[in-house]
Protein backbone atom coordinates (compact mmCIF):
# COMPACT_ATOMS: atom_id res chain seq x y z
CA UNK A 1 0.00 0.00 0.00
CA UNK A 2 3.03 2.23 -0.77
CA UNK A 3 2.40 6.03 -1.87
CA UNK A 4 5.77 6.82 -3.20
CA UNK A 5 6.74 10.57 -3.50
CA UNK A 6 4.00 11.45 -0.17
CA UNK A 7 5.80 11.81 3.01
CA UNK A 8 4.26 10.25 6.15
CA UNK A 9 3.16 13.59 7.72
CA UNK A 10 1.39 12.75 11.54
CA UNK A 11 3.23 16.91 12.34
CA UNK A 12 0.60 17.79 9.94
CA UNK A 13 -2.10 15.44 10.27
CA UNK A 14 -5.24 16.16 8.33
CA UNK A 15 -7.65 13.41 9.90
CA UNK A 16 -8.30 14.77 13.48
CA UNK A 17 -5.60 12.52 15.18
CA UNK A 18 -8.37 9.52 14.60
CA UNK A 19 -5.59 6.89 15.15
CA UNK A 20 -6.06 8.72 19.48
CA UNK A 21 -9.68 7.58 19.03
CA UNK A 22 -8.66 3.42 18.03
CA UNK A 23 -8.85 3.91 13.97
CA UNK A 24 -6.35 2.93 12.01
CA UNK A 25 -7.98 4.30 8.95
CA UNK A 26 -5.97 6.70 7.93
CA UNK A 27 -2.99 6.70 5.33
CA UNK A 28 -0.58 6.47 7.94
CA UNK A 29 -2.32 3.98 10.24
CA UNK A 30 -2.52 1.56 7.21
CA UNK A 31 1.15 1.84 6.38
CA UNK A 32 2.36 1.03 10.07
CA UNK A 33 3.79 -2.12 8.64
CA UNK A 34 1.74 -3.75 11.61
CA UNK A 35 2.76 -7.44 10.28
CA UNK A 36 6.60 -6.67 10.52
CA UNK A 37 6.53 -4.14 13.94
CA UNK A 38 3.66 -6.60 15.96
CA UNK A 39 6.34 -9.09 15.64
CA UNK A 40 8.82 -7.02 17.64
CA UNK A 41 6.61 -6.86 20.69
CA UNK A 42 7.10 -10.76 20.90
CA UNK A 43 10.32 -10.02 22.41
CA UNK A 44 9.90 -10.18 26.06
CA UNK A 45 12.39 -7.41 26.77
CA UNK A 46 10.23 -5.52 24.70
CA UNK A 47 7.05 -6.93 25.55
CA UNK A 48 7.88 -6.39 29.18
CA UNK A 49 9.09 -2.93 28.68
CA UNK A 50 5.83 -1.79 26.73
CA UNK A 51 3.75 -3.40 29.60
CA UNK A 52 5.43 -1.06 32.33
CA UNK A 53 5.79 2.00 30.51
CA UNK A 54 1.87 1.64 29.43
CA UNK A 55 1.38 0.74 33.60
CA UNK A 56 3.11 3.27 34.38
CA UNK A 57 2.16 6.18 32.13
CA UNK A 58 -1.33 5.12 33.76
CA UNK A 59 -0.62 4.98 37.76
CA UNK A 60 1.79 8.33 37.34
CA UNK A 61 -0.20 10.46 34.85
CA UNK A 62 0.21 13.90 35.51
CA UNK A 63 1.22 12.79 39.10
CA UNK A 64 4.80 11.49 38.42
CA UNK A 65 7.68 13.51 37.21
CA UNK A 66 10.13 12.41 34.68
CA UNK A 67 12.83 11.38 37.33
CA UNK A 68 10.90 9.51 39.87
CA UNK A 69 9.20 7.84 36.27
CA UNK A 70 12.87 6.78 35.10
CA UNK A 71 13.73 4.90 38.56
CA UNK A 72 9.81 3.73 38.71
CA UNK A 73 10.29 2.20 35.35
CA UNK A 74 13.76 0.82 36.06
CA UNK A 75 12.14 -0.83 39.06
CA UNK A 76 9.29 -2.18 37.35
CA UNK A 77 11.83 -3.72 34.44
CA UNK A 78 14.13 -5.45 37.58
CA UNK A 79 17.06 -3.29 36.83
CA UNK A 80 19.33 -2.84 39.62
CA UNK A 81 22.51 -1.17 37.85
CA UNK A 82 21.95 2.56 36.52
CA UNK A 83 24.18 4.32 34.34
CA UNK A 84 23.90 7.91 34.40
CA UNK A 85 25.73 9.84 31.56
CA UNK A 86 25.52 13.75 32.17
CA UNK A 87 27.39 16.88 30.97
CA UNK A 88 29.01 18.99 33.12
CA UNK A 89 26.55 21.94 33.19
CA UNK A 90 24.19 18.96 35.39
CA UNK A 91 27.24 17.88 37.53
CA UNK A 92 25.36 18.73 40.29
CA UNK A 93 22.11 17.44 39.56
CA UNK A 94 23.48 14.60 38.86
CA UNK A 95 25.26 14.27 42.23
CA UNK A 96 21.33 14.43 43.52
CA UNK A 97 20.09 12.01 41.41
CA UNK A 98 22.89 9.31 41.61
CA UNK A 99 21.95 9.53 45.54
CA UNK A 100 18.07 9.87 45.27
CA UNK A 101 18.62 6.46 42.94
CA UNK A 102 20.78 4.91 45.68
CA UNK A 103 18.50 5.65 48.02
CA UNK A 104 16.23 3.78 46.64
CA UNK A 105 18.41 0.36 46.37
CA UNK A 106 19.60 1.10 43.01
CA UNK A 107 23.44 0.63 42.46
CA UNK A 108 24.60 3.22 40.33
CA UNK A 109 27.41 3.98 37.73
CA UNK A 110 27.99 7.94 36.33
CA UNK A 111 29.98 9.05 33.86
CA UNK A 112 30.27 12.71 33.41
CA UNK A 113 30.97 14.21 29.36
CA UNK A 114 34.59 15.36 30.09
CA UNK A 115 35.96 12.02 30.95
CA UNK A 116 39.39 11.27 29.76
CA UNK A 117 40.11 15.27 29.68
CA UNK A 118 41.07 15.22 25.84
CA UNK A 119 41.61 18.95 24.70
CA UNK A 120 39.84 19.70 21.83
CA UNK A 121 43.01 21.02 19.78
CA UNK A 122 44.55 17.38 20.13
CA UNK A 123 41.64 15.28 18.94
CA UNK A 124 39.46 17.61 17.34
CA UNK A 125 41.68 19.85 15.48
CA UNK A 126 39.64 22.37 16.58
CA UNK A 127 41.82 26.16 17.00
CA UNK A 128 40.90 28.95 19.78
CA UNK A 129 38.12 30.42 18.07
CA UNK A 130 36.13 27.45 17.98
CA UNK A 131 35.95 27.29 21.37
CA UNK A 132 33.49 27.84 24.21
CA UNK A 133 36.48 29.64 26.24
CA UNK A 134 38.79 30.78 23.41
CA UNK A 135 42.11 30.90 25.56
CA UNK A 136 41.29 28.66 28.20
CA UNK A 137 41.96 24.20 28.74
CA UNK A 138 38.87 23.06 27.16
CA UNK A 139 38.35 19.40 27.00
CA UNK A 140 35.90 17.68 24.37
CA UNK A 141 32.91 15.50 25.34
CA UNK A 142 33.71 12.52 24.94
CA UNK A 143 30.21 10.06 24.71
CA UNK A 144 32.09 7.29 23.52
CA UNK A 145 33.81 6.52 26.31
CA UNK A 146 30.73 7.46 28.78
CA UNK A 147 28.92 4.85 26.89
CA UNK A 148 32.20 2.36 26.81
CA UNK A 149 32.51 2.57 30.64
CA UNK A 150 28.97 2.60 31.24
CA UNK A 151 29.26 -0.75 29.53
CA UNK A 152 31.68 -2.10 31.19
CA UNK A 153 30.22 -1.43 34.49
CA UNK A 154 27.17 -4.19 32.92
CA UNK A 155 24.88 -1.12 33.97
CA UNK A 156 21.19 -2.17 33.06
CA UNK A 157 20.21 1.25 31.95
CA UNK A 158 21.77 4.12 30.73
CA UNK A 159 20.10 7.37 31.76
CA UNK A 160 21.16 10.43 29.66
CA UNK A 161 21.13 13.66 31.84
CA UNK A 162 21.74 16.80 29.55
CA UNK A 163 24.63 15.28 26.66
CA UNK A 164 24.57 18.24 24.01
CA UNK A 165 22.86 17.77 20.58
CA UNK A 166 25.41 15.74 18.25
CA UNK A 167 27.29 14.08 21.49
CA UNK A 168 24.29 12.34 22.70
CA UNK A 169 23.81 10.88 18.88
CA UNK A 170 26.90 9.33 19.61
CA UNK A 171 26.21 8.16 23.29
CA UNK A 172 23.46 6.27 21.16
CA UNK A 173 25.19 4.79 18.60
CA UNK A 174 28.26 3.19 20.96
CA UNK A 175 25.56 2.65 24.31
CA UNK A 176 25.17 -1.07 25.34
CA UNK A 177 21.41 -1.95 26.98
CA UNK A 178 18.32 0.60 26.85
CA UNK A 179 18.76 3.95 26.59
CA UNK A 180 16.35 7.11 28.74
CA UNK A 181 16.58 10.70 28.49
CA UNK A 182 15.87 12.06 31.50
CA UNK A 183 17.43 15.82 30.93
CA UNK A 184 17.55 17.01 27.14
CA UNK A 185 19.84 19.55 26.94
CA UNK A 186 18.61 23.22 26.16
CA UNK A 187 20.82 25.73 27.61
CA UNK A 188 19.03 28.93 26.99
CA UNK A 189 15.71 27.92 28.22
CA UNK A 190 16.80 25.42 31.38
CA UNK A 191 16.79 22.16 29.54
CA UNK A 192 13.13 22.64 28.44
CA UNK A 193 13.71 22.59 24.24
CA UNK A 194 9.62 22.49 23.92
CA UNK A 195 9.92 26.05 25.33
CA UNK A 196 11.54 27.87 22.45
CA UNK A 197 9.51 25.54 19.81
CA UNK A 198 6.04 26.91 21.24
CA UNK A 199 7.68 30.92 21.57
CA UNK A 200 9.24 30.49 17.85
CA UNK A 201 5.89 29.19 16.54
CA UNK A 202 3.79 32.35 18.42
CA UNK A 203 6.67 34.78 17.24
CA UNK A 204 7.66 35.43 20.28
CA UNK A 205 11.28 34.50 19.50
CA UNK A 206 12.51 34.84 16.32
CA UNK A 207 13.26 32.10 13.90
CA UNK A 208 17.03 32.28 13.64
CA UNK A 209 18.65 33.20 16.67
CA UNK A 210 21.87 35.76 16.44
CA UNK A 211 24.36 33.63 14.85
CA UNK A 212 28.16 35.51 16.16
CA UNK A 213 28.71 35.86 19.64
CA UNK A 214 29.82 39.03 21.23
CA UNK A 215 33.18 39.14 22.91
CA UNK A 216 31.10 40.16 26.31
CA UNK A 217 29.20 36.83 25.79
CA UNK A 218 32.26 34.94 25.18
CA UNK A 219 33.81 36.24 28.61
CA UNK A 220 30.38 35.32 30.58
CA UNK A 221 30.60 31.66 28.89
CA UNK A 222 34.81 31.78 30.74
CA UNK A 223 33.13 33.09 34.20
CA UNK A 224 30.92 30.45 34.14
CA UNK A 225 30.74 28.62 36.63
CA UNK A 226 29.90 24.86 37.02
CA UNK A 227 28.93 22.98 40.13
CA UNK A 228 30.06 19.97 41.20
CA UNK A 229 28.32 17.15 42.22
CA UNK A 230 28.07 17.50 46.50
CA UNK A 231 29.56 14.85 48.30
CA UNK A 232 26.83 12.55 50.39
CA UNK A 233 26.08 13.48 53.94
S1 LIG B 1 -1.54 8.15 12.20
FE1 LIG B 1 -3.03 9.19 10.88
S2 LIG B 1 -4.58 9.99 12.26
FE2 LIG B 1 -2.81 9.48 13.50
S3 LIG B 1 -1.65 11.42 13.64
FE3 LIG B 1 -0.82 10.25 11.90
S4 LIG B 1 -1.92 11.00 10.12
FE4 LIG B 1 -3.11 11.62 11.93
Amino acid sequence: MSEPGKPLACGACEFDMQCFSGNAGCRVSRRAKQDEVLAGYEAAEMRDMSVNAACLEAQGYKIWDRAYETADFARRMGYQHLGLAFCASVAAEAGMYQRFLEDRGFRVTSVMCKTGAILKEDLLGLNDEQKVRPGCVEPMCNPIAQAALLAEAGVDLNVVMALCVGHDSIFFAHAKGPITVLVAKDRVYDHQPIKAIRLRDAGEITPEPQQKRTPEQIEQNKRAVFRSPAPRR
